[in-house]
């Protein structure tokens, strides 16, 4: 059986060369599924990049985890 139980510090699961959209819906809110809401600043300067993400919509906070390539993504689209 399958356990749904969110994980509040994920690896990110885009690739480098996905397009914005699909970047950003990576980045969805873990309890209810919203990406567009969502608020994310970028922490590219550590030994693990990771962005760190809040929910508006259910106020969650939450860890993404970077590999470098996808940081590197990610600041080209900058702070949503
Ligand atoms: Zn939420």
């Amino acid at each position: 059986m399958l356990l749904l139980v969110p994980a509040l510090a994920d690896t990110a699961r885009f690739r480098a060369d996905d397009p914005d959209s699909l970047v950003i819906a990576s980045l969805a809110c873990p309890i209810c599924l919203r990406s567009e809401q969502v608020r994310w600043e970028a922490v590219l300067d550590g030994y693990d990049p990771a962005v760190q993400c809040r929910c508006p919509d259910c106020g969650e906070r939450w860890s993404v985890y970077l590999a470098p390539q996808q940081a590197l993504r990610l600041s080209l689209i900058g702070a949503g």
